[in-house]
């Protein structure tokens, strides 16, 4: 009974979503098929995934590798994509690259980079990576500076083992809407600065921004992957800066 209920909350928030998405891709004269819909299920257990599974959703990330792991036997025999959203510290690299993760959306500084693109060379294997910029200039958050981003994305397209596949931001929390639209903008401008540039090795296609709260004006400027969280699982138990401000 109590897992009926929750079936129908989750498919009733994941409806929910789907609607906002349609709806601003009509306001922004887009097409649904261009946004993907990735579920942010850090603190989420793995039979609330499952059942999300069961809804028809298949693309899900994690921001801690601690979370990975724990997780990954429970879900080993389901089909799905998972990205990671984390902070990546440099000593989980070796764990990450063990379990079922595509693309890693959070490459900000050359060190993550140079030993990732190490550790893949050596085991003869290639991963997806967005590059994650700070388009809201607050220092609480990681991510290079809109300003540094060409340079950097130049570093990394040399680590042939790390496939670019665009960038990821978090816009600035606020209820300003213009100031969030400002970062998502930003970001925007980064992606077309750099496929004007045509560097080798590096594709644009993704941008990854937007999330519970501000998903429509990330659509309507461009976003790719939409990351959502708790306006489909609920609150959680952790603030957030739990996960986007440890120390290394
Ligand atoms: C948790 C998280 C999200 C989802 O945030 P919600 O506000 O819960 O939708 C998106 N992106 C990142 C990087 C996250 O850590």
């Amino acid at each position: 009974m109590q897992e009926e209920k929750s079936l129908v909350t989750l498919a009733e928030n994941i409806a929910a979503i789907r609607k906002r998405m349609e709806r601003a891709c009509v306001m922004s004269n887009r097409d649904i098929k261009e946004v993907k819909l990735l579920l942010a299920t850090k603190t989420v257990p793995s039979s609330r995934i499952i059942q999300a599974f069961a809804l028809g959703e298949t693309f899900i990330a994690e921001n801690k590798v601690q979370e990975v792991k724990e997780k990954y036997t429970d879900l080993q025999a389901y089909s799905f994509e998972q990205h990671f959203i984390g902070h990546l510290q440099t000593n989980k690299i070796k764990d990450i690259l063990k379990y079922k993760v595509s693309c890693i959306q959070t490459v900000d500084r050359i060190e993550l980079a140079e030993k990732l693109q190490n550790k893949l060379a050596a085991d003869n294997q290639l991963m997806d990576v967005l590059i994650q910029i700070n388009t809201s200039n607050e220092t609480s958050k990681f991510g290079i500076a809109p300003e540094q981003a060409l340079s950097f994305i130049e570093q990394v397209s040399k680590f042939k083992n790390l496939r670019i596949k665009g960038l990821m931001t978090i816009g600035l929390f606020s209820s300003d809407a213009e100031k969030v639209r400002a970062c998502f903008k930003r970001l925007k401008t980064i992606q077309q600065q750099v496929i004007e540039k045509q560097i080798p090795h590096v594709e644009m296609k993704e941008l990854s921004m937007g999330m519970s709260g501000d998903l429509e004006i990330a659509i309507e400027e461009g976003a790719t992957i939409i990351r959502v969280g708790t306006a489909i699982f609920g609150q959680r138990q952790y603030p957030d800066s739990y996960y986007w401000n440890e120390k290394e």
